[in-house]
């Protein structure tokens, strides 16, 4: 097991950027002190996180601000690359965690946490035995293994995304030449840890409802197929299917790119992807087996995914 990073000589993702971040800001743009954009009920995770549409709770999201990767098509770009924010410290952020539970939170939902661990583990430390909902680790899967193995007694759900398979494509755009190297490693360690989902049925919150499963333990690879790069999803497929183990893990497909910051500036992206993108790398996902997990409605290119981040909750 490592000593944990610290702030100082920051090696917190594989950037390894090893500044002293009370001096100067990293990669990620963040110096130490802890920074977040909004912490409210969401309802566009997948349904096991968010529940039911009609449920009264959701997910109960907290966005950090800075990013390890800041892709040049970030729907969160506000946040990630432009630093909004309201500086926090770890004890409002404990305080913030039980909030949300008292609200009807089903889960706390670290967006994009990793630059920020050495504050946000003090909060979980401080509240962990007053929740009772999973915490969930939200992140773009750009992540070191023993930073991973180091959160394995305070992460109960892991949502990675698995970007790109083709490192040429994530230098360019998420200026990231081993994107596939560190995520590939950290994913299979994200799986070890937790190993095969484990859903709860939550009970009704009104008599005319139905009960729904909620999850409380496991791993949720998610993919967003991007316009024009196809055959980069369907590597990845290929990569999973063969390497991950069965049944250790969920797929979510994600249909909803929509161009946003710097898509602009690379046409093979500034556009929405067809139905027929999409359905191609459902049908060759399918075809190698991967079944258990979720597909989204193409009609879900929508901006409402992304929240306003108006410090709200903070
Ligand atoms: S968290 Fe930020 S400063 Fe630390 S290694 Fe990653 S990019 Fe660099």
């Amino acid at each position: 097991m490592i000593r944990f990073p610290t702030y100082e000589s920051c090696t917190l993702c594989p950037r390894m950027c090893r500044i002293d971040r009370s001096r100067k800001t990293g990669y990620c743009g963040c110096t130490d002190q802890l920074k977040a954009a909004r912490a409210a009920l969401h309802k566009w995770e997948e349904p096991c996180l968010s529940g039911p549409e009609w449920a009264r709770g959701g997910s109960g999201t907290v966005f950090f601000s800075g990013c390890t990767l800041k892709c040049c098509f970030c729907q969160n770009y506000p946040i990630s690359s432009e630093q909004f924010g309201k500086e926090l410290n770890s004890n409002e952020l404990a305080d913030i965690f039980l909030r949300l539970e008292d609200q009807g939170a089903y889960n706390i939902n670290l967006v994009t946490p990793t630059q920020f661990l050495p504050s946000i583990l003090p909060a979980l430390d401080q509240v962990r035995s007053r929740l009772s909902i999973p915490i969930v680790y939200n992140c773009g899967g750009y992540e070191r293994p023993e930073i991973v193995e180091y959160l394995k007694d305070y992460v109960d759900i892991w949502l990675p995304d698995l970007k790109y398979h083709d490192s040429a494509l994530s230098a360019r755009l998420s200026n990231c030449g081993n994107y596939f190297e560190a995520a590939s490693r950290a994913i299979y360690q994200m799986i070890l840890q937790t190993g095969a989902p484990v859903f709860e049925e939550h009970a009704p919150e009104e008599p005319s409802q139905p009960s729904f499963l909620l999850m409380k333990k496991g791993v949720i690879l998610r993919h967003m197929v991007l316009p024009g790069h196809r055959d980069d999803s369907i590597a990845l497929m290929e990569w999973v299917s063969r390497e991950l183990p069965k049944g250790q893990y969920l797929l979510s497909l994600l249909s909803q790119y929509t161009p946003f910051y710097h898509s602009c500036d690379h046409p093979d992206i500034n556009r929405r992807i067809t139905s027929y993108e999409y359905q191609k790398v459902v049908d060759a996902a399918l075809s190698l087996g991967l079944t258990e997990g979720f597909i989204q409605e193409k009609s879900s290119a929508k901006e409402e995914y992304t929240p306003p981040f108006d410090l709200k909750g903070l």
